[in-house]
């Protein structure tokens, strides 16, 4: 059966509803579950101790089992450059497995509803700025994260072939670069706020006369603190059943200089900031269209300022994080 997609509800009464969100330990997971709680909803939760999300059988038990009427896909493999250059076949595999077990688990349990998330690395390597949703599959992708940017593709079109085929109200959301609380802050490994708060916050302690950062300080970024991410997604869950994936971002973006200033107020570092140009900047701009989520009603509300304080606080008050790297958790 063909389902015409614009025929399905677009408000969702999240009211009595059990939610459950897959990869609850990761920055997005763990915030989307605070932002229920806010709301009154019960979240549904498993350790990675109870279900390898990577085993079919055991998923989809699970799902049948416990019969969620919402499933919120936030747990995958992630990592940097690095890793996804090193591991290409894990991040291919596991990703794909995991979200090919979550979406036809939660169509053959009945779920109600689904929101898929992925992240602005599914676009091509060259988009139009900022980046529309429609630049999806329009030219070749970034190779050092084409397995993790693949599987991610793969997932959005899952949602729609179930859409399609069954008239599945599963929907995607891509948000721009991620922070906050549950980071992975790591000097070297992690993305550049997360490894330039650590690496100010040291630095302020040992009384360093400079810290270095990577490149030129010019390519310019958008960050959308994960809280407000979280509030996207249940504005997104009650409001949005469409075919299309959906950018979630803020809107605008700052060079990485700026970030550094803003990263040197907030940690208290008092010494100078030097750039290493022998570190690559990466992309020049990636800032994602977010009209669409616009024209639905939803903006962010966190100030980068407020944001950035936050995810520092969280730092300070959770050093042990600092050196973990996380296994299943969403970019
Ligand atoms: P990207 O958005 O995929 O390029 O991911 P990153 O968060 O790793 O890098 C963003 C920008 O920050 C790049 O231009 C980096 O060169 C710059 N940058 C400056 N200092 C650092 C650092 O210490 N770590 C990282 N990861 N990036 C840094």
């Amino acid at each position: 059966m063909t389902v015409d997609p614009t025929t399905l509800p677009s408000h969702y009464d999240l009211a009595g509803k059990r939610v459950f969100v897959a990869g609850h330990r990761g920055m997005v997971g763990s915030a989307i579950v605070r932002r229920l709680e806010q709301d009154g909803v019960e979240a549904i939760t498993a350790g990675r101790d109870r279900l390898d999300l990577r085993d079919s059988a055991s998923t989809l038990a699970f799902l049948k089992d416990t019969k969620p009427d919402v499933v919120v896909v936030a747990a995958a493999k992630v990592g940097g450059i690095l890793a996804n250059d090193t591991y290409p076949a894990d991040f291919l595999y596991e990703n794909l497995m995991i979200e090919a077990n979550l979406i036809h688990g939660s169509f053959e349990s009945g779920a109600e509803k689904l929101l898929f998330l992925g992240s602005s690395c599914i676009y091509p390597k060259v988009s139009p700025q900022p980046i529309p949703e429609d630049a999806l599959l329009t030219g070749p992708l970034e190779p050092t994260n084409e397995w993790y940017a693949i599987a991610k593709i793969a997932g959005i079109k899952l949602c729609q072939a179930y859409r399609k085929q069954h008239g599945a109200d599963f929907i995607s959301a891509m948000p721009s670069n991620l922070y906050g609380p549950n980071d992975y802050f790591d000097p070297e490994k992690s993305h550049v706020i997360p490894a330039l708060l650590r690496r100010f916050h040291e630095a302020e302690q040992r009384g360093d006369a400079e810290v270095v950062c990577w490149g030129t300080g010019t390519p310019r970024r958008e960050f959308l603190y994960v809280d407000d991410l979280a509030d996207a997604c249940v504005f997104l869950l009650r409001n949005y059943s469409g075919y299309d994936h959906i950018n979630v971002g803020t809107g605008s973006d700052i060079t990485i200089a700026e970030l550094a200033e803003t990263v040197k107020r907030v940690t208290g570092f008092s010494g100078d900031i030097r750039w290493d140009r022998t570190k690559p900047d990466g992309t020049m701009l990636k800032r994602m269209d977010t009209a669409r989520l616009a024209d639905l009603g939803w903006t962010a509300s966190t100030s980068f300022e407020d944001g950035l304080t936050r995810a520092y606080r969280w730092y300070l008050d959770n050093p042990v994080r600092g050196g973990d790297v996380p296994a299943a958790a969403q970019q």
